[in-house]
């Protein structure tokens, strides 16, 4: 039913797929800082 957002990283930029924000960053190990983006934003951001 619920579907799969993504988020981006808002100190490192990197983007996760999801249903929840990860808590901490794996990249840069900052916590809670994940934003909801739009797919259009998440393919821009990863450069596809
Ligand atoms: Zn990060």
């Amino acid at each position: 039913m619920s579907d799969k957002k993504f988020f981006r990283c808002n100190v490192c930029n990197d983007v996760h797929y999801g249903f929840f924000p990860p808590e901490i960053c794996s990249t840069c190990k900052v916590k809670d800082a994940y934003v909801e983006i739009e797919e259009k934003e998440a393919v821009s951001v990863m450069g596809l």
